[in-house]
């Protein structure tokens, strides 16, 4: 766009002005990003020249973009190769997408340290959108006073729309050490320009413009990301050839030619990822692409076009119910149920509308709205929502082929098949035929995915997060994938294909047994008995539970009963769900009911938040609650009226404060009163912030119970993000600094007669069944499908010898150790007799 009347830039900083010729650093003296000036500066303020938006601010603080009402952009950016610092030295005092005001304060910086760390102080103001201007001062300015006057003129737009087909590159991996940042963009999106067609870059389902320099910064890409370049137009393929090329040489800067991450490559014969679902298997690559549809833009009449996008829906909605009739078991039923209910989104259908009503065809309306939803999810920083986008994906995909009138054919897979692909669909996966496909490999995906989570109901063994190079193996090569070690194998030696099919054989065999004796107890060989509870999220998988011989219900997360709701739902909707999982335990059964814990991973569409810097150390859990009291007190209410069904329990997450607990329990109490109970239900706390596990001898005599989180303990405990894929091998529960926290726990909780669980996932691992057991843990509540696995491997241990095991491995210096000690006491003793087939 063009600006309508002159416009006047402010002088960001004081300090002595110097023409861009001057400036030691060709990127920016060449003008290849903008036209503009350089400051030497003297103020340590840097301050926006004109009043905009911030759409890009580096997460290193050293570059920021203002765009204006009429599109004018302006880059500021301090010193030369700052984006060395890592954001050292700088203080940003706006956030992208924030409105400011001409003369405001952008980023504090420290003068003294900039100087001496990076190559020079000299701060660029470049006009990005190409509007030619005046410069109104020289010599030394001051903050503030007026610094160029831009002229009304043709700007260039490079905001092209991607119409027509687009031509992807394949998936490659940045090599540059601090990702695109300025110069490297300058570079790329300046050879973009170069060519006809309408380019992006794509990273996951973000895509920027590749043409624009803030659109490649605001994507704040890093090194080791998957990108990808797409193209549409008449050059579209002499494009993405030059700049992948361009993108592997790392755009100006220099990079080392093998640029993979590596914490996901060991070396040419192994890929590394994360376990989506465990297992193993040997097979052969089988690729998987999915071809390009061919959308056309614009409709006949909008009459027309309505009713196909009614048609399309109303035929995806049919599917997705008879998928979930077909479905075998809750979890998948659950899935197909939310990608009913997206369908139904308002918002998303209200943009599908808007586009039919400008003339466009329902494809294009369809496809548009469901990929800026999606898109909107993956931006939110959010990691559950992101996973979310996937699901809408897949769901915008079904209804597409629909209106398209493409056949959804199946696939012509070869035996054996590992199946690798950038990322598959959630209808994908449930679709698979199991006869043929062993397992699946995918680059993207995290192992909390609906993906992973149906490979684990079809017993697929899967891993994700895996580098981009699996995409380039060759259909047909023989690997082996041991999903257990998050391994793909691509030169398997014999001896390792037998032992792991061995292996698979035994741990089959053992299954069976399992879950043919689920209804024993869970009683070591010396008489100790151990509770084992479920984890669960519906009433389905309470049922699912009891047929598997759970024991009762350690950890009911509330905040999954009504996930894809709108709306909240009733306080009598509530109370009847909390009344029938009650019903089905029976008085003698204990039910554990945690209070909402919303935030951090978990957003909930009906407690809208606002969006949080760091959202796994903000409101989550009951301090969201105590935030919101009326949503504690309802779901209070609606828990009470199930006392008396079953042994209920009340349990809050995120405890970090001894003062959360007590304003809790008197909201509790004052709803039990005005419901003229007798009892209060027994109330306790989930252990799973450190302070709360240090401070448990403090706790304890205020609760009635403790629930250990290992997930959330973990992430606190190591200052690793749980559903970080490259942290995923290192942010491990059997580290010693965990299991010293449930050892303390237990040990305070014990001094008062009160009786401790672990609900998180470590309580799921065959492996650390004697530490828990060893530490005193009282309760294991566990992942519904692993009852009779975690209830066996109780009978098979020795009370006196997990101490030992537990004495020890508390001593040992990091969780690989702990789970090496562990696996070669399992193997002694566990494993010892083989399984025989009848
Ligand atoms: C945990 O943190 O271990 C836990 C059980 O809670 P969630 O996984 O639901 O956060
Ligand atoms: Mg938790």
């Amino acid at each position: 766009m063009t600006p309508s009347k002159p416009l006047e830039l402010l002088a960001p900083l004081s300090g002595v002005l110097l023409a861009l010729d001057k400036v030691p650093d060709p990127v920016f003296s060449s003008r290849v990003i903008g036209d503009g000036l350089c400051i030497d500066p003297t103020s340590q303020t840097l301050c926006a020249p004109l009043a905009g938006v911030i759409s890009n601010i580096q997460d290193s603080g050293h570059a920021v973009s203002i765009t204006d009402d009429n599109g004018v952009q302006v880059l500021l950016h301090i010193g030369l190769d700052t984006v060395n610092l890592a954001g050292q030295g700088f203080t940003r005092r706006v956030q992208e997408g924030q409105r400011v005001e001409a003369g405001q304060a952008l980023i504090e910086f420290d003068a003294d340290y900039v100087a001496l760390n990076a190559r020079s102080l000299l701060t660029l103001m470049l006009v990005v959108s190409g509007e030619p201007f005046s410069v109104l001062a020289s010599g030394l300015v001051a903050s503030g006073q007026p610094l160029l006057q831009l002229s009304p003129s043709e700007a260039i737009d490079v905001m092209d729309e991607e119409e027509g087909e687009a031509l992807f590159s394949k998936p490659l991996t940045l090599p540059n050490a601090n990702g695109l940042h300025a110069r490297p963009a300058a570079v790329f999106a300046q050879a973009a320009k170069g060519f006809k067609a309408s380019i992006y870059l794509h990273k996951q389902t973000q895509s920027a413009n590749a043409k624009s320099l803030v659109a490649i910064m605001a994507l704040q890409t890093v090194k080791g990301d998957t990108l990808q370049v797409s193209a549409a137009g008449e050059d579209a393929e002499a494009a993405i050839k030059a700049l992948v090329a361009l993108l592997a040489q790392g755009c100006g800067e220099a990079v080392a030619t093998v640029a993979e991450p590596a914490a996901t490559v060991l070396s040419a014969t192994l890929l590394k990822g994360v376990c989506a679902s465990p297992g193993s298997a040997f097979g052969q690559v089988v690729q998987v692409i999915e071809p390009e549809l061919a959308i056309p833009e614009h409709g006949t009449d909008e009459a027309t076009e309505r009713a196909a996008l009614a048609r399309g829906l109303l035929a995806a909605t049919e599917a997705l119910r008879t998928l979930q009739d077909k479905a075998c078991g809750s979890a998948q039923a659950e899935i197909f149920r939310a990608h009913q209910e997206l369908l139904e989104d308002p918002t998303l259908l209200e943009q599908a509308h808007s586009l039919l009503a400008d003339g466009k065809s329902a494809a294009f309306a369809w496809n548009r709205a469901t990929l800026a939803t999606a898109k909107l999810f993956q931006g939110s920083g959010n990691a559950l929502l992101a996973e979310r986008a996937a699901d809408l994906a897949d769901v915008g995909q079904r209804v597409l082929k629909l209106i398209l009138g493409i056949q959804d054919s199946a696939w012509d897979l070869p035996e054996r098949a590992i199946l690798i692909a950038e990322q598959l669909t959630p209808s994908q996966t449930a679709s698979l035929d199991t006869r043929k496909v062993l397992g699946f490999v995918t680059v993207g995906g995290g192992a909390t995915s609906h993906v992973a989570i149906l490979a684990r109901a079809l017993g697929l063994p899967a891993i994700c997060g895996v580098s981009a190079d699996v995409l380039g193996l060759a259909n047909g090569k023989q690997v082996l994938l041991d999903a257990d070690k998050g391994e793909l194998h691509l030169e398997p030696n014999l001896a390792e294909i037998e032992h792991l099919e061995a292996a698979r054989k035994q741990q089959a065999l053992r299954h069976q047994r399992d879950v043919a004796q689920a209804s024993l107890p869970a009683t070591t060989r010396d008489g100790h008995h151990v509770e084992v509870t479920a984890n669960v999220a519906s009433l389905q998988e309470v049922e699912h539970a009891l047929t598997l011989g759970g024991e009762g219900v350690g950890l009911l997360r509330s905040e999954f009963l009504y996930l894809d709701r709108h709306r909240a739902p009733s306080p009598e909707e509530q109370a009847g769900t909390y009344t029938a999982i009650a019903r089905a335990l029976g008085s003698e059964r204990n039910l554990v009911v945690r209070t909402l814990d919303v935030g951090g991973d978990k957003p909930l569409a009906y407690v809208p938040m606002d969006a949080e810097t760091n959202p796994f150390l903000g409101l989550r859990g009951i301090r969201l609650c105590l935030e919101r009291p009326e949503l504690l007190r309802e779901q209070f209410r609606a828990i009470l009226a199930s006392a008396g069904f079953a042994r209920l329990h009340i349990m809050l997450p995120m405890v970090s404060l001894l003062s959360e607990l007590h304003q809790a329990r008197k909201i509790l109490e004052e709803e039990a009163l005005a419901l003229k109970l007798t009892e209060l239900p027994k109330l306790g706390i989930m252990i799973e912030v450190p302070s709360a596990a240090l401070m448990a001898d403090v706790f304890a005599p205020h609760v009635d119970f403790f629930s250990i989180g290992t997930n959330d303990l973990t992430q606190y405990t190591l200052a690793m993000d749980r559903d970080h894929p490259r942290l995923a091998s290192q942010a491990d529960s059997f580290h010693p600094a965990v299991l010293r926290l449930i050892a303390t726990t237990v040990k305070a909780a014990h001094a008062h007669g009160k009786w401790v669980g672990v609900c998180g996932a470590l309580a799921s691992e065959a492996l650390a069944v004697p530490v828990l057991i060893g530490l005193g843990v009282d309760e294991l509540s566990v992942s519904v499908p692993l009852i009779p696995t975690i209830k066996a491997t109780v009978r098979e241990l020795d009370l006196a010898d997990c101490q030992i095991i537990a004495r020890q491995v508390l001593g040992l210096e990091e969780a690989s150790q702990v789970r090496e000690a562990l696996r070669q006491y399992h193997a002694a003793t566990v494993e010892t007799s083989p399984v025989v087939e009848h």
